[in-house]
């Protein structure tokens, strides 16, 4: 498949949840197209669509309607070992809550992708020390998540989301949980990594501040897109 291109379209798409006997609509035809290398917030209200969207970028579900391509991929036509080699190869997290393994060291959290990807041991560890290098976390490499703070805990979740190299680095409300001196570093640490390897940067918020320091806010209102360009004043 073509890696040409834009990194991700979505055209018209839709998801509809069923809840009792009614039709919740999440999404109601959304259209973009994010090009490799760009850095995009996505905004807006709560219950706009924010989450169901991050769901469907990040091929942790599938359209209603509508389609979704990732590096020419079509999301909807995928089983679930697929959609999980697609995010395996082409995607990085990064959670508000970090999500890491508790009685696990930095360094064999940061390798666990490697070994769903089936890396052998040595190299897991190696590619693990080279991404703790690139967060600024290589003297932490044995230290558990207890022994951590907050911010060196995300640094360690931004280090497992990139060690597969993968093209997209997608963010939840990745500064949540942060107090905001500590949020700005990790803010900054994602803006070094979209300079420097050129992944390509979606993050998901509804921090104004946030969103204003990316190059193209993506609004939804009500499932809807209601804005597409630089951030605005006013959010
Ligand atoms: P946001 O992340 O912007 O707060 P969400 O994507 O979580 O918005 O929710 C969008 C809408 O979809 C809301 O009305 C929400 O109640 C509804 N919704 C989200 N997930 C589900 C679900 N699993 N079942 C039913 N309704 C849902």
């Amino acid at each position: 498949m073509s890696e040409a291109g834009a990194l991700m379209e979505v055209r018209d798409l839709e998801r509809f949840y069923v809840l009792g006997d009614e039709l919740v609509r999440a999404l109601r035809g959304v259209t973009f197209t994010i090009d490799r290398g760009e850095y995009v917030a996505i905004i807006g209200p709560s219950g706009s669509g924010k989450s169901t969207m991050m769901y469907q970028l990040g091929c942790l579900d599938t359209p209603s309607g509508g389609t979704y391509r990732l590096a020419g991929y079509d999301v909807g036509s995928l089983d679930g070992d697929e959609l999980a080699a697609l995010r395996n190869r082409f995607i990085g997290f990064v959670f508000q809550s970090f999500n890491l393994l508790a009685r696990t060291t930095a360094v064999d959290n940061v390798a666990l992708p490697l070994r769903y990807a089936g890396v052998g041991m040595r190299e897991r560890r190696a590619r693990a020390r080279e991404a703790l290098e690139r967060v600024g976390l290589a003297h932490r490499w044995d230290h558990t998540p207890d022994r951590l703070s907050g911010g060196e805990r995300q640094r360690v979740a931004v280090a497992r989301a990139i060690v597969t190299k993968p093209s997209l680095l997608l963010c939840d409300e990745p500064t949540g949980n942060l107090d905001q001196r500590v949020g700005q570093e990790i803010v900054k640490l994602f803006e070094e990594l979209n300079d420097t390897l050129g992944v390509t940067l979606v993050i998901v918020t509804h921090d104004p501040a946030l969103a204003r320091r990316a190059r193209r806010n993506l609004k939804l209102v009500d499932g809807e897109l209601v804005h597409d360009g630089p951030p605005q004043e006013g959010h």
